[in-house]
């Protein structure tokens, strides 16, 4: 595989074509043409000469949208091909405020998360930043967006991967996309979720970085945590939660806990306590989901009654927390769904 260009910064894009003699100028066509989401051989303002001498060294086609779905509820998934073969997957969710779109960081994952499709076979390899960029350029052009109106207004990493196990490369990406040369999404419109990887979360509070730190929690104490989430084994959740502090402390951004209710491992009265007295006047909001069922694994989601009364008793305990519908279920919304289908060959659904 050639080099990305898409992982260039603008600095970096005004050096590359001074290096190839051409007037500063052109460094700004680029930059324009890929941000509006097009291949090198796409942009119509640069001359052929120059696009040539661009295609010797990179990838025209970074990456390229496979297939599109769209569910009921008007949340669309997409398949995206990479430039050496590899499939990834992406979801655009439609709010009122906007549309949320959510990336994946990694082919594939080696969290080993017991109720998660994007871990069946583990880890392929990391996305490099520009891999991680083009799937919101593709999006945002697709739907007819452009650097002054954005299609895709706010950005999760929360589709395939762990953002923290591919670390420069998303830090990288996260550069890019808040770049005012570029796409310029504010980093109060990004979320990012995290395992827990606890010494990456102490870099990235250093980054200068200020968005919307999650974390996959799931569980309220570190023994029963490893029963579902591996990673347990190496963070405990007491040093996990020292690092979203410091986060807070150096960035004044309040933190997020993702927790996703299972039946008969998570969703108890007794679980909902231990969380309240976990999380007590800390700085946070806890993201509470119904478990979107995966085929290939045996843990089962909490009824929809047990999930009102679990939310009920953390906002008895004085929790910020919300439960959130499960959107696009219809058509493989969750982590690394879609993907996994599509791998096994079940790729012929018409959504
Ligand atoms: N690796 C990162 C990013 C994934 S984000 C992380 O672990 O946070 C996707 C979120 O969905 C995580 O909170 C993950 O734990 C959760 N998740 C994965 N599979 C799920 C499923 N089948 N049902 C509900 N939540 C799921």
């Amino acid at each position: 595989m050639k080099a990305i260009i898409q992982d260039l910064s603008y600095e970096e894009i005004k050096r590359l074509t001074a290096d190839c003699g051409q007037p500063a100028f052109r460094a700004k066509q680029l930059y324009e043409g890929i941000t509006q989401g097009k291949d090198i051989s796409q942009i119509s303002t640069l001359p052929a000469p120059f696009k040539q001498r661009l295609l010797a060294d990179f990838e025209d086609c970074a990456l390229s949208i496979l297939k599109e779905f769209t569910g009921a509820d008007g949340t669309k998934k997409f398949l995206f091909a990479l430039a050496d073969g590899n499939v990834i997957e992406g979801v655009l969710m439609s709010y009122k405020y906007g549309n949320t779109q959510c990336v994946s960081t990694q082919v594939g994952c080696r969290m080993g998360c017991k109720f998660c499709a994007s871990t069946l076979g583990g880890l392929v390899r990391n996305l490099t930043s520009g891999e991680i960029l083009s799937q919101i350029l593709k999006v945002n052009a697709r739907l007819g967006g452009d650097r002054q109106k954005r299609a895709v207004t706010n950005v999760v990493l929360m589709g395939s991967g762990e953002p923290f196990d591919n670390y420069s490369n998303v830090v990288s990406f996260l550069k890019n996309v808040t770049s005012p040369e570029g796409l310029n999404i504010s980093a109060r419109n990004i979320s990012l979720s995290t395992c827990g990887l606890a010494d990456k979360m102490h870099d990235f509070a250093d980054e200068g970085i200020p968005l919307n730190l999650t974390v996959s929690l799931h569980a309220t104490n570190d023994e029963e945590r490893a029963r579902t989430m591996p990673v347990a084994n190496k963070w405990k959740i007491s040093k996990i939660l020292a690092e979203c502090d410091n986060y807070f402390a150096k960035t004044g951004r309040r933190y997020i806990f993702e927790y996703s209710l299972i039946e008969g491992e998570n969703s108890d009265a007794r679980h909902a306590e231990e969380l309240v007295a976990l999380l007590k006047g800390r700085p946070c909001h806890v993201n509470l989901i119904r478990l979107n069922e995966v085929k290939e694994r045996t843990l089962r989601a909490a009824e929809n009654k047990s999930a009102y009364r679990f939310l009920g008793l953390l906002q008895k305990g004085g929790l910020s927390a919300t439960l959130r519908r499960q959107i696009g279920s219809d058509i493989g919304g969750a982590c690394g769904q879609l993907r996994a289908s599509y791998l096994g060959g079940d790729n012929d659904k018409t959504h």
